[in-house]
């Protein structure tokens, strides 16, 4: 079957208004999307002093809106292109280092939010493929841009989004790109971000569109979740 999972990216107090906004809308088109949460964003937004986020979250997720972990900093040095982006990156260092953020990051999701077992959506879809193994011994599942990787199993999927912080050109050749992409893709299953930028950008109502659009044409809104149990 046919399956869209929609995402909203970098849920963090330093968004806050911005999620407030995206899960309103969200919530008038679609009742099913996960929300991927990064503790302590840029390593100045630690969620541990923002209570009423956490309250406010807490509010939003239910057995249909679930917390993914989403990084502790989502540093990723956006200052020079691709070589120091990636030389920055929070998962790039040794695998002890990744350990202990690992089950920093379970203990916490534990004790803000009650949750035990846990997901996982690195930040720009990139963690190093040699330790990737190592996930399983603290998360469920775990989604990169080719899709979501479960214990026993592999979940293709196409993502779509707008990208709304680059320019508007760049914009809408990622979204068409993105859009090409999904007319020869053969996977069933699209997964669709968005981001805080995508309010100040105002990419919000295309996107809204785009989802009422899909589940016209028979896609049916999933949760990463939802393919554990089959
Ligand atoms: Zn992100």
């Amino acid at each position: 079957m046919k399956k869209i999972i929609v995402s909203i990216h970098d849920v963090s107090p330093k968004y806050e208004k911005e999620i407030h906004t995206i899960v309103r809308e969200l919530n008038k088109h679609i009742d099913k999307y996960n929300l991927l949460l990064t503790l302590n964003f840029e390593n100045n937004w630690n969620i541990e002093k923002f209570p009423s986020f956490i309250k406010f979250i807490k509010k939003v997720i239910n057995n249909n809106k679930k917390l993914v972990y989403h990084g502790h900093t989502h540093l990723i040095n956006k200052r020079v292109l691709f070589y120091h982006v990636f030389k920055y990156f929070e998962f790039f260092k040794p695998k002890k280092d990744i350990v202990e953020s690992f089950q920093d990051a379970k203990k916490r999701f534990g004790s803000y939010f009650g949750i035990q077992k846990l997901g996982f959506e690195p930040p720009v879809w990139y963690f190093p493929k040699k330790k990737s193994k190592m996930i399983f011994d603290y998360f469920q599942y775990y989604a990169t841009k080719k899709g979501i990787y479960y214990k026993n199993k592999f979940i293709p999927s196409v993502p779509y989004l707008f990208a709304a912080d680059t320019s508007a050109l760049i914009s809408k050749l990622i979204a068409s790109l993105f859009f090409f992409r999904l007319i020869f893709d053969k996977s069933k299953t699209i997964r669709i971000s968005i981001h805080p930028s995508d309010v100040t950008y105002k990419t919000l109502p295309k996107i809204m569109k785009k989802i009422d659009q899909l589940i016209k044409k028979g896609y049916k809104p999933a949760i990463y979740e939802d393919f554990i149990k089959k």
